[in-house]
């Protein structure tokens, strides 16, 4: 579903030699379909309990970049059927300020997911305002609790990135049990979960990062090649195993446009399945917020629902 081949199939003049052309994965449409479940899902919860469960977001301070993110998140939520509960905080905003707001938040039943927009401003605790936020609310899946359910297995609200990234890998088809996959980038918001998530699908996993030796040796050992670096234009043929799959998380402005952490062209001509730049990685975020957040608001219903029982 939902993909396309980049260049026609060819063949060398003798015949013997396939080349391979890289299936390009197309994001936009696997989170259009994403994010038209969640609308159903919403539509269905509205109807069962007499109210459209709410997505709440905050921004704190006027990071241009920031304010488009959750800009995006919102009219996002509003067009899935979610009530959109927004907080702008000033730049100034004292850590308890953040704290009582997400106290509040977390207490306000109709309210099912809370989102704090990184990065935040320098003089905030940021390890602690997410902490502070309920786990059944972490629809960004970061808190220390909803991190150690991914690391143990035990199920949980999921990173949108990385759970993006496992949803594009299934679409795709692409086998990821008993697969070789190598993750470059190693942070709490993408490379870890990301890594993690491979391994819970049976995945041999390998992480990358700045520190690591002879990035192409590593890199090219993969069946699945995940990239978050950062870093724009970073692997290219060299680091590709012929026929992996390669998925590029990174994302750069450039004056001509956003480009990624993968040379496109290159990496098309040895991967076997790609993700672009924009239309890969990117829509597939806010999908999986989307998704995460009915998904919280179902389970907080069951659990009232489970209560009522009692
Ligand atoms: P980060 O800066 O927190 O982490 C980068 C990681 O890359 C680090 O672990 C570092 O060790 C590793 N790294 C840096 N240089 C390296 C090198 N030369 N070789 C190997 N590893 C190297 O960044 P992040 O928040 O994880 O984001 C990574 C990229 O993904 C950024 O471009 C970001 O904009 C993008 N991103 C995209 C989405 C999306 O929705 N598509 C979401 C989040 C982040």
């Amino acid at each position: 579903m939902a993909q396309r081949r980049s260049r026609g199939p060819g063949r060398e003049h003798n015949d013997r030699v396939r080349l391979v052309t890289a299936i390009v994965i197309d994001g936009r449409e696997i989170a259009r379909a994403s994010r038209a479940r969640t609308a159903e899902r919403v539509a269905a919860f509205t109807v069962a309990n007499g109210y459209a469960p709410g997505l709440a977001t905050i921004l704190v301070g006027s990071d241009p970049a920031s304010a488009v993110y959750v800009s995006n998140k919102r009219k996002a939520a509003a067009e899935a059927g979610l009530v959109d509960v927004h907080h702008h905080l000033s730049g100034d905003a004292a850590h308890e300020d953040v704290a009582d707001l997400i106290d509040r938040l977390g207490g306000d039943s109709r309210v099912a997911g809370i989102l704090l927009q990184l990065p935040l401003p320098a003089n905030l605790d940021k390890s602690a305002l997410i902490d502070r936020i309920v786990p059944k609310k972490d629809v960004d899946g970061l808190t220390a609790r909803n991190q150690g359910r991914l690391a143990r297995g035990e199920p949980g609200l999921r990173p949108c990135t990385p759970a993006g990234v496992i949803e594009l890998l299934d679409s795709a088809r692409v086998k990821v049990e008993g697969a070789s996959a190598t993750v470059i980038g190693r942070s709490d918001l993408v490379g870890h979960p990301a890594a993690e998530l491979l391994l819970r699908r049976g995945a041999t996993v390998t992480i990358a990062h700045s520190r690591t030796r002879d990035l192409p040796a590593v890199a090219s050992q993969a069946d699945i090649l995940v990239v978050a670096a950062g870093i724009p234009g970073l692997v290219g043929a060299d680091h590709i195993k012929k026929g992996a799959a390669v998925i590029d998380v990174g994302i750069h402005r450039t004056a001509t446009g956003l480009s990624g952490d993968v040379r496109f062209d290159e990496a098309a001509s040895v991967a076997g399945w790609i993700t672009p730049v924009p239309g890969g990685v990117g829509p597939m975020t806010i999908a999986t917020l989307l998704a995460n957040t009915i998904a919280a608001a179902e389970s907080a219903a069951k659990d009232l629902a489970n209560r009522g029982i009692q």
